[in-house]
């Protein structure tokens, strides 16, 4: 089963339900994975110039949602990182976005999404130089994704870590500790503080929109004491 075979039955009456919160923008990947591949799109002949054997192919959505059309896409991808791996061990490390900014993102997602990329980035690098842990520049491979395992909106970004990294003098390869990167409170607790600084800097520059039952903290006092438990 595709999503597409599951946007089929059950898109309309979903779609119906959710009325009015969903965007143009979600409406389109929709239509897009749904049309994708039938007569909906139109088709093209293809036929063998030497047998003359024909067959209709419909054409592709190509949404970069498309699980369809984005299967080679993924495939390249993973190709291409793989050959990027260095003879070393990996380690994964995950970042989460605060469930109470989660639900401040989900109209911001531009913005915020590119805060908690830079957070988390900016956590492991400065932790990694530090000469009290690792001591080295990292190299680092990031992943979004926006939703969790039950389903719901859950932003966080998975990073793939090498377990090591340059030495500041660009000299030499600093190797971790067998079986460890850096300690996770002290990578956590600059994660937050980062996060929250950089969320105070974009609200304060205007960049930060708020709906429904947060149009309050649009005021600034209000959005440092919505901040501030964090
Ligand atoms: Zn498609
Ligand atoms: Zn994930």
């Amino acid at each position: 089963m595709e999503v597409a075979d599951i946007f089929h039955r059950h898109g309309a009456a979903w779609r119906a339900a959710h009325a009015g919160h969903l965007s143009l923008g979600q409406l389109k990947v929709m239509a897009a994975i749904e049309t994708c591949r039938t007569a909906a799109l139109g088709g093209h002949v293809e036929a063998c110039e030497d047998c003359g054997h024909s067959r209709i192919a419909y054409n592709s959505c190509r949404n970069r949602h498309c699980p369809r059309c984005q299967g080679a896409a993924a495939r390249e991808w993973l190709a291409a990182r793989q050959a990027d791996l260095l003879p070393v061990g990996y380690f994964h490390v995950v970042f989460t976005l605060p469930a109470e900014i989660a639900a401040i993102a989900y109209p911001n997602k531009a913005v915020i999404y590119d805060l908690l990329f830079r957070a988390a980035s900016e956590a492991l690098l400065t932790i990694a130089a530090d000469p009290k842990h690792l001591g080295a520049r990292i190299g680092i491979t990031a992943v979004l994704h926006t939703w969790g395992s039950a389903m719901t909106h859950h932003p966080h970004v998975h990073m793939i870590v090498p377990g090591g990294g340059i030495a500041l003098d660009g000299e030499r390869w600093v190797s971790c500790r067998p079986g460890f990167l850096l300690p996770v409170r002290v990578l956590s607790k600059l994660f937050r503080r980062l996060l929250l600084a950089k969320l105070t800097e974009a609200h304060a520059a205007g960049q930060l929109q708020f709906f429904g039952d947060h149009a309050g903290l649009s005021e600034p006092r209000a959005f440092a004491k919505f901040l501030a438990p964090l």
